[in-house]
């Protein structure tokens, strides 16, 4: 039995800035990670963050503060973000990006600036570290930030300032008479199940910090929380949701679930695998800014269902989860395969869809649109019918259903091409509620003492409502992390 002070579950985002800050400010601290390595999500993370009112800001003579950062936040989630979260997470944030920068944090050049990927700020806020990540257009930052905190964490923990306890997954929260967290159970790495018989380990402290992520790589939770949705998910294999169930199992308030807003253009390679991946497999439909459309979007039921031109990516997200099964396919010609300014599927190369499409998997080609419907399974005459009116519209130059204005490809060209896109789970929205010092809250919304989170165990729909708002899960969860770990040290 150990007798810690601050426990901390989880060694990704939230979890290590959380140690790191605790153990420098002179806590003991003891994580305990399922994973045999730290790091969490920022292995795959894009590493897209946001602030108002930073060093770096400042050095570029952009005029920006954590208020502005708030009013944006709100505006893009429709008010629908949860207000004290927002204005805590804003608040904090300018010191989470000056914390990086001080630790030699190697900027992109050109943050922060501008990105479309989600409806825009108004200021250039979004920051990334230089992507170490070749072969794509896309960013993979995220292990920038990884790369930037590991000199301290490994430091600390050669310090014995944090015990880390690897391949050691926290079971169970426990309580006492009271009803304060004093410990959690987890599983022993050195002693292996048996059938019938679990090993656990006991650790004790004053406060446990849950940041275990979300609950993207869990169909039966996603299920439990979704049953309408269908769970196509790009979550780390380890995003299964393990400290929200196990808060729920003692009494914690989960909530938001129906803000969960889902990333377009998810490719299912393995049918009904219900996963996708992200830096492999994505085609480049989630907004107009980056790549002008040279394709129409048909569901289901083989007719258009957005003006595929819109800018804006939170109402395409709206327009395309409306749709049966949550699923589209994306519809062009070889004349369009072949026109430069971006692949469809930034990964892929015209000859590799190509090749893709004689496979049949995710997508399909035929000589005619009639036979192109049937390989897809969508129906032949509805489809000619739809890419027929279309061509008129571009032949008129006016697209009297959806009032798209970018109208340069009418689909002519054979062979003709269906590639089908899924809205995909990049991260959950779903989470622990929590109170104004992020400790977790009951369903009477009283705080049950001794338990805190932070991450993406909060659910999105905290920090972004229902929308999707640049950098809002990454800079919380150091954010959060760091509060807390601050905080926590300060207190026992
Ligand atoms: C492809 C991709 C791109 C993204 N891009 C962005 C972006 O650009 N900007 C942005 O803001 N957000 C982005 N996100 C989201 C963001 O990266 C995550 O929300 C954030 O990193 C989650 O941090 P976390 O600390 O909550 O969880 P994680 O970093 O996932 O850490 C959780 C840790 O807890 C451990 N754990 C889980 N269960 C247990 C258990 N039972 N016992 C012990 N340990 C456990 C896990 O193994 C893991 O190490 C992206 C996500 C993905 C998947």
């Amino acid at each position: 039995m150990n007798a810690e002070k601050i426990i901390v579950v989880g060694a990704g985002t939230a979890g290590m800035v959380c140690a790191i800050r605790a153990a420098e400010c002179g806590a003991q601290v003891v994580v305990v990670e399922k994973d045999s390595v730290v790091g969490g999500t920022l292995h795959l993370s894009a590493g897209h963050l946001s602030a108002g009112g930073t060093k770096r800001q400042a050095e570029k003579a952009i005029e920006d503060s954590p208020a502005q950062h708030y009013d944006d936040v709100m505006r893009i989630s429709k008010n629908t973000a949860d207000p004290a979260i927002v204005r805590l997470a804003t608040n904090l944030a300018p010191k989470t990006i000056d914390w990086l920068q001080a630790l030699g944090f190697a900027f992109e050049p050109q943050t922060p600036a501008f990105i479309y990927g989600h409806t825009p700020y108004q200021k250039p806020r979004t920051y990334w570290g230089v992507s170490n990540y070749e072969g794509t257009e896309i960013k993979w930052a995220g292990s920038a930030i990884l790369e930037t905190i590991m000199p301290l964490w490994n430091k600390l923990v050669r310090e014995g300032k944090i015990a880390l306890h690897l391949n050691t997954k926290m079971r169970q929260i426990v309580r006492n008479e009271a009803g304060q967290v004093t410990a959690i159970i987890a599983s022993d790495p050195n002693r292996p199940d048996e059938p019938g018989l679990t090993s656990s380990v006991v650790f004790t402290g004053s406060a446990v910090v849950l940041t275990t992520g979300g609950y993207g790589a869990n169909p039966d939770f996603f299920h439990q929380m979704h049953p309408d949705w269908r769970l196509v998910s790009t979550a780390r294999g380890t995003s299964t949701g393990d400290g929200a169930l196990a808060a729920m199992q003692i009494g914690a308030q989960f909530r938001n679930a129906h803000t969960h807003t889902a990333t377009l253009g998810g490719l299912e390679t393995e049918p009904n695998s219900g996963r996708t991946n992200f830096w492999q497999n994505w085609a480049r439909v989630s907004n107009a800014k980056d790549r002008k459309p040279r394709e129409i979007y048909v569901n289901a039921h083989a007719q258009r269902f957005m003006d595929e031109n819109m800018d804006d990516p939170d109402p395409r997200e709206k327009a395309a989860e409306a749709q049966p099964g949550r699923k589209f396919w994306v519809v062009f010609d070889a004349h369009a395969l072949h026109q430069t300014g971006g692949n469809i599927v930034p990964q892929w190369s015209a000859d590799r869809l190509d090749e893709e499409a004689e496979k049949g998997i995710v997508v399909w080609k035929a000589d005619t649109i009639a036979q192109l419907a049937q390989r897809a399974g969508l129906s032949a005459p509805q489809l000619e019918a739809t890419v027929g009116r279309f061509n008129e519209f571009v032949e008129n130059q006016n697209d009297q259903d959806f009032g798209r204005t970018y109208l340069q490809n009418a689909i002519l060209k054979p062979p003709f091409y269906a590639l089908l896109t899924h809205c995909f789970s990049l991260v959950t929205f779903g989470g622990l509620a929590v109170n104004h010092d992020l400790c977790v809250t009951d369903h009477h919304n009283q705080p049950i003492e001794g338990l805190y989170a932070a991450g993406e165990i909060l659910g999105g729909g905290a920090t972004c409502g229902h929308a999707f708002v640049g950098g809002m899960f990454l800079t919380p969860a150091l954010s959060f992390g760091m509060y807390l770990g601050e905080k926590l040290a300060s207190t026992r």
